[in-house]
């Protein structure tokens, strides 16, 4: 059986094809979420990696910030459900998920059988987020793949006090035009994201193991300066930004064979 999970985000579309609940066959990421083409565009790609097409799904499920308002699937399941589903598809024994995305980040706790104990958010604030490295990968004229190379080679990261997005923009201007090193200031800001989140994840609780999801997740020195900052070695997977659309594809997997059954 194959099921499609759909996850519409604030600034990315994720989708992937799951075999019998086990296998993911292909998997489509366009940037661009809700009210964009970034979801036919990520669709798109799964039949061209594949001889599928749409009638050997059966099943598709949507999630994400854009779930309502998405036409085309059989149902919608909420995101906090599909990236605890999909954290414990790639690690069965997860404890804590961290999860950065483009507009929010949360701490999303689990208990040994895998159910949801506890979770914390900031939706509020675009510190601590994906929206944060934009602005700045922005203002310095850097892919945001490029953040990660470019922060290994700091040898004192710049530290940005700045509490605001805002004001930590025109902080890292000043930065820039009093001579700080590039390096130095793309470290201080992947140190400044992990800072935020840190915060956010004592308050949750953090149980190993622990894991990273979301697009921030691809950011290696946001990784390492959580992990420094919270004592916990937090693991990694290539499809971690894949975290709710692969838990939504198991959802409708799951809900198809009681339907069968
Ligand atoms: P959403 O579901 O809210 O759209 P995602 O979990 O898909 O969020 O993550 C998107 C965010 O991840 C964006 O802010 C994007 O800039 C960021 N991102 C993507 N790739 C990287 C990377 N290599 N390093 C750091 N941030 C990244």
């Amino acid at each position: 059986m194959i099921t499609l999970g759909i996850d519409i985000g604030s600034t990315t579309s994720k989708c992937v094809l799951l075999k019998d609940g086990q296998e993911i066959i292909a998997s489509g990421l366009r940037v661009g979420g809700l009210g964009t083409e970034g979801p036919e565009e990520a669709l798109a790609d799964l039949w061209k990696l594949t001889d599928l097409d749409p009638s050997a799904v059966t099943r598709t499920i949507v999630t994400g910030y854009g779930r309502n308002k998405y036409e085309g699937a059989d149902g919608e399941v909420s995101e906090l459900t599909c990236h605890a589903l999909g954290g414990r598809f790639i690690f069965p024994d997860l404890r804590t998920l961290i999860d950065i995305g483009g507009q929010d980040a949360k701490i999303i706790s689990l208990n040994e059988s895998g159910r949801m104990s506890n979770f914390v958010m900031n939706d509020k604030c675009a510190a601590g987020t994906g929206r944060f490295l934009d602005v700045m990968a922005n203002i310095l004229r850097m892919d945001i793949n490029d953040l990660e190379a470019c922060a290994a080679q700091s040898e004192k990261p710049a530290s940005i006090s700045s509490t605001c997005t805002v004001f930590a923009e025109s902080e890292v201007i000043s930065q820039l035009a009093n001579g700080v090193s590039r390096p130095d200031l793309v470290a201080g800001i992947c140190e400044s994201v992990a800072s935020r989140v840190s915060a956010l994840a004592r308050r949750a609780g953090v149980v190993p193991r622990v894991c990273m999801s979301g697009g921030v997740a691809r950011n290696g020195a946001v990784r390492s300066a959580l992990s420094k900052s919270l004592e916990v070695d937090i693991d990694f997977d290539p499809m971690a930004q894949y975290f709710g659309a692969i838990g939504a594809a198991l959802y409708g997997y799951r809900q198809a064979l009681k339907q069968n059954s």
